[in-house]
């Protein structure tokens, strides 16, 4: 039987569609790589439909590529080698939200904006961690890409947040992870031989994950924003350390801008919360005491007249903190998301201002500060989509940028395929093998989203 009609016996008409326009939007994401070819997409609805089609790609040996809402901007989404786009969003449903044990089983289609304004009206004292991404981007890619949210600085990454998942193998088995694999509540993935690894960070080569446990936490009633501003970059590893040890902060960013000219310093944006005013009100006098005292006083000045629309954007959940990333126009926007060691700031700092003025760009940072152990150093770059030596320039500035990353002792988050390529040549080699072989156990016929994280 031809794949289109099988594909149509499995999911239903409407549900599958090899229309080239269709297709189109498949084929690519908003970020600076080259497009790919879709043959297929198709909205599955059950972990079991998801089986159905990973045993007929197998036996046609067609590739399958899960897409969440391909905000990721660096083509993970993008179907390299044609075959099945796999859309999750129809797999929407929140299937449980449990206050006391604290967790949410949502399926792997909800996007941010549904989960968030779920929990907002039926379980107002709970939240999970919100990336500043749009909202329709999926809450599960996101845990499943290392992603970080509002209150990552506080509780962790939004991989730290999974309790407990159900995959689809790519031989088409269904499996559960964590105590919900025994049969009972989805609240811990331990203390169990911990699969999750096996599917996290792995840009969908080893499985279709069809359903998450996430954690949630509380909402304090009360937050506020506090603001300080430096010139003396060398500063901030200690700044930041400082403000970390102090173990207060809901959210803490770093934000420059090198236009318009009143943002060209180094911000840093702290997010407070407390239940009550007085909490709040103690924090805040804290935070201030401690950084008007830092290293003898008057090195970092609290920013006292904030504008009331910049207050909201940054109270916002998510915050709005990259403030004016579309300079070009035409609507590219791609970043190395560095993941580095908090001392290694001043350097990257400099470094990114280098690359941006070397390919004719406005440096634009935003930098989220994760736990006190390590940063997302973003490097931003803008470009016109419609102009292909600009996207050019991007490519040059990203693969530079992601060199620095490596340089400086980090990594790459969610890098596009060069920049995979750049992290593997890199990796001890047997390490990079053991990838090879856990790609090869899990999906022999190599059909899942092939050309990711590929081991040469
Ligand atoms: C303006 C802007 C701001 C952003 N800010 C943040 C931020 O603050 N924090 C942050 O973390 N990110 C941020 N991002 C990056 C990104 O948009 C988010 O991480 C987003 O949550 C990714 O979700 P998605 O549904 O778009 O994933 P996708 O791009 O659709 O998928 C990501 C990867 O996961 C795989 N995948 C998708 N679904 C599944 C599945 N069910 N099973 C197995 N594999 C799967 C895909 O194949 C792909 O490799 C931002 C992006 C933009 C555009």
């Amino acid at each position: 039987m031809p794949i289109m009609n099988a594909l149509v016996d499995i999911v239903g008409a409407d549900r599958v569609s090899d229309d080239p326009a269709e297709l189109f939007i498949y084929s690519r994401d908003s970020g600076a790589q080259p497009p790919g070819r879709a043959d297929y997409v198709v909205l599955p609805k059950t972990a079991e439909e998801i089986s159905r089609i990973l045993v007929l790609a197998n036996r046609e040996k067609v590739p399958v590529t899960p897409v969440g809402a391909g905000l990721t901007l660096s083509g993970i989404v993008v179907p390299e080698r044609g075959g099945i786009v796999l859309d999750m969003k129809r797999m929407d449903r929140i299937l449980e939200v449990d206050e006391i044990n604290r967790y949410a089983v949502i399926e792997a289609g909800v996007s941010q904006g549904a989960l968030r304004e779920y929990l907002k009206k039926h379980h107002p004292r709970f939240q999970h961690s919100t990336p500043e991404a749009p909202p329709t981007a999926t809450v599960t890619a996101n845990a499943l890409i290392h992603g970080h949210g509002h209150i990552s600085p506080r509780y962790g990454i939004n991989s730290d947040m999974i309790a407990g998942m159900e995959v689809v193998l790519p031989t088409g088995e269904i499996t559960r992870i964590g105590a919900c694999a025994l049969g009972g509540k989805w609240f811990s993935r331990g203390p169990l031989p911990d699969l999750a690894g096996l599917f996290v960070g792995w840009y969908g080569t080893t499985g279709i994950v069809t359903k998450i446990s996430l954690k949630l936490f509380p909402k304090p009633e009360f937050r506020q924003v506090i603001v300080f501003q430096t010139d003396d970059i060398d500063l901030l590893p200690e700044a930041i350390a400082e403000i970390m040890y102090l173990d207060m902060a809901e959210d803490f960013f770093l934000i420059m801008q090198e236009k318009p000219d009143w943002m060209n310093h180094c911000f840093l944006v702290v997010i407070l919360s407390g239940h009550f005013e007085e909490e709040l009100a103690l924090k805040k006098e804290a935070y201030q005491r401690l950084l008007s005292n830092f290293k003898g006083g008057n090195r970092i000045s609290f920013v006292a007249n904030l504008h009331p629309a910049l207050e909201k954007r940054f109270l916002d959940v998510p915050p709005l903190a990259a403030l004016a990333a579309d300079f070009r126009k035409g609507g590219g926007f791609q970043y190395t998301g560095a993941i580095l060691p908090i001392d290694q700031v001043p350097a990257a700092w400099r470094r990114g201002i280098e690359i941006a003025h070397k390919h004719g760009m406005v440096c634009s940072y935003v930098h989220q500060v994760l736990l006190g152990n390590s940063i997302m150093f973003g490097f931003n770059y803008s470009f016109n989509r419609g102009d292909e030596a600009d996207i050019e320039r991007a490519r040059l500035a990203l693969a530079e940028s992601n060199r620095t990353a490596l340089e400086l002792g980090g990594m790459i988050w969610k890098g596009e395929k060069p920049a995979q390529q750049m992290v593997l040549a890199k990796m001890e080699p047997h390490t990079a093998q053991f990838i090879r072989r856990v790609q090869e156990f899990l999906d022999p016929n190599r059909i899942m989203n092939p050309g990711k994280w590929e081991v040469p």
